[in-house]
């Protein structure tokens, strides 16, 4: 079987003791093992801050960015390759998969261009410069420079191309060094990435590390000029959040976690005209891509309540197409979810919503693998608002006046979506959501080739306060201040300028 090596301090390593498996979640076959155990992460850290750091901090915006476009292209020269392995480790239709490589291939290139507007510089002029008193001489300006840790990158396992590269770009191009762990159930597509990428020698030494298997003590070895970016539940958020030296040093942390995505149909919106299309559209792929394991995907649907059974019986339709099956076979629109432990959390998940299942149910699908089938739950109890159900499942709840109202709930969100063409109803629901959002997307039907609000956009932030995590990254060049120390030089004038070169 396939040993899955991490690569740290400059070279592969394999952990030893009892490692875990990794299946194929449409087969239950074993195709993989990885284990961390007994690896040097102290060693591996302080590998990434002194090479790799020292590296990329003396390469300008420009030639940072000609490593991620080198990095992209790799990417894209093994493309079907990841899309097959995508498949078979994350149990993805092939639709699924190319959706995470070609996700991430897509943020790596937009990161190219913002390089290239940032040229020649090796930190950020912040904002316009300040006259600090009555003469001009008083100055003040701010920069913002690469720190000098490594940027520690936990990602969840349904992403494991996108979740890589949208991570890695941002820290690169601000002349950070990268220690990436994948989820460790899905962490084949990831592995492969680096090991081309060290193949080819495409990075500076020490400037990425992988480490595969279980994270041990990572956190707890990480200094004050590190960072962490997590994504993955807000259980897990909440013990990196907690862990003393975290505190200690007050490490900089940007956690992504649970949402409970609402999309909300407007009352203006008439049975089958464009714009109800599209949103039964979104709806559907929402709650079927990546078998409904996508952080950003609709979990709680909103429609006006005297319309609730009529919207419920087109949903029901349009589920009913979606075939199940392994994603090797072309006609299956649905993959397994990723793992059994994922399947038994699902199954729990639809036990709590306590509301009357109006489209498939729980049961095993087939003998063998993870599979379930899509569900949707009527006016489901108060849980609906507390629990994310990581699978495909959504639930369907009437609104007769206030829908933001009911959408806070839920306590802070990755995204909410509003299908409206009433401008009133729009403003007072925009008021009411955004302070619980990352982003809110506006559906459109004239909008060609929208990817829909369960796509992550590098140009537009992704995060969201409360139980999101209240983290934020991407953003386009914004993304970029989370790994750079914001620091403002005050003093005389001609120095500064002198020093902004
Ligand atoms: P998870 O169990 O929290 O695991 C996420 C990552 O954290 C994995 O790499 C895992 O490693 C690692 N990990 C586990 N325990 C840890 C610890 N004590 N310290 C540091 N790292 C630790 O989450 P998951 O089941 O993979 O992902 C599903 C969840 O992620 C869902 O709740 C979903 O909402 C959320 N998610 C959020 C976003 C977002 O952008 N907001 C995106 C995707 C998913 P191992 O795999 O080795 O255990």
């Amino acid at each position: 079987m396939l040993e899955l090596r991490s690569h740290v301090a400059g070279r592969w390593v394999g952990g030893g003791g009892s490692p875990q498996i990794l299946l194929n979640p449409a087969t239950e076959q074993p195709l993989a093992r990885a284990s961390s155990d007994g690896l040097d992460l102290a060693a591996a850290l302080d590998h990434a801050r002194t090479t790799g750091g020292p590296a990329l901090r003396a390469l300008s915006f420009a030639e940072r960015g000609a490593l991620l476009k080198a990095v992209a292209d790799s990417m894209q020269a093994q493309r079907d390759e990841l899309i097959a392995l995508g498949i078979a480790n994350g149990g993805n239709t092939r639709s699924d998969a190319k959706f995470d490589v070609d996700g991430a291939i897509g943020t790596l290139l937009a990161y190219v261009e913002i390089a290239s507007s940032l040229g020649s510089r090796t930190f950020l002029v912040d904002g316009e410069g300040i006259q600090l008193g009555r003469s001009a001489r008083f100055h003040g300006q701010h920069i913002c420079v690469p720190r000098h840790g490594v940027a520690v990158h936990i990602n969840a396992f349904n992403f494991p191309a996108w979740g890589f590269a949208e991570k890695a770009a941002v820290a690169l191009l601000a002349g950070m060094p990268v220690l990436s762990k994948p989820a460790t159930s899905s962490a084949m597509v990831a592995h492969r990435i680096v090991e081309n990428l060290v193949e080819k020698n495409i990075l500076p030494d020490g400037a990425l590390s992988l480490l595969v298997g279980p994270p041990r003590g990572l956190v707890s070895l990480l200094g004050g000029q590190d960072v962490l970016a997590f994504t993955g539940s807000g259980a897990t958020g909440e013990s990196i959040r907690a862990a003393p030296n975290v505190i200690h040093h007050s490490i900089r942390i940007n956690i992504e976690a649970d949402s409970l995505n609402a999309a909300l149909l407007g009352p203006d919106v008439a049975a089958r005209s464009d714009m109800y299309e599209l949103f039964l559209k979104d709806v559907v792929r929402d709650m079927t891509q990546k078998a409904g394991q996508k952080c950003t995907a609709i979990r709680r649907i909103l429609v006006p309540m005297e319309i609730l059974s009529s919207v419920g019986d087109d949903l029901k339709e349009l589920l009913s197409t979606i075939k199940v099956g392994n994603p090797v076979e072309e006609d299956v629109r649905m993959g397994p979810v990723a793992t059994q432990d994922q399947l038994a959390d699902v199954r729990e998940g639809v036990s709590r919503l306590k509301g009357k299942v109006a489209f498939g149910n729980s049961e095993s699908v087939f003998s063998k693998g993870f599979f379930i089938s899509p569900i949707l739950v009527e006016s489901p109890g108060d849980t609906v608002h507390e629990r994310e159900v990581f699978g495909p499942v959504a639930s369907l709840l009437p609104y007769s006046d206030n829908p933001a109202a009911i959408v806070t709930k839920g306590n802070g969100g990755l995204v909410c979506s509003i299908y409206s063409e009433d401008q009133p109803f729009i403003e007072a629901t925009v008021s009411g959501v955004a302070p619980f959002h990352g982003r809110i997307y506006l559906g459109h039907p004239k909008i060609e080739l929208s990817p829909g609000p369960g796509t992550v956009l590098p140009q537009l932030v992704h995060g969201g306060p409360g139980r999101a995590g209240g983290g934020e990254e991407l953003g386009g060049p914004r993304g970029l201040a989370f790994y750079m120390q914001r620091v403002a030089l005050e003093g005389a004038r001609p120095v500064i300028q002198k020093l902004l070169g």
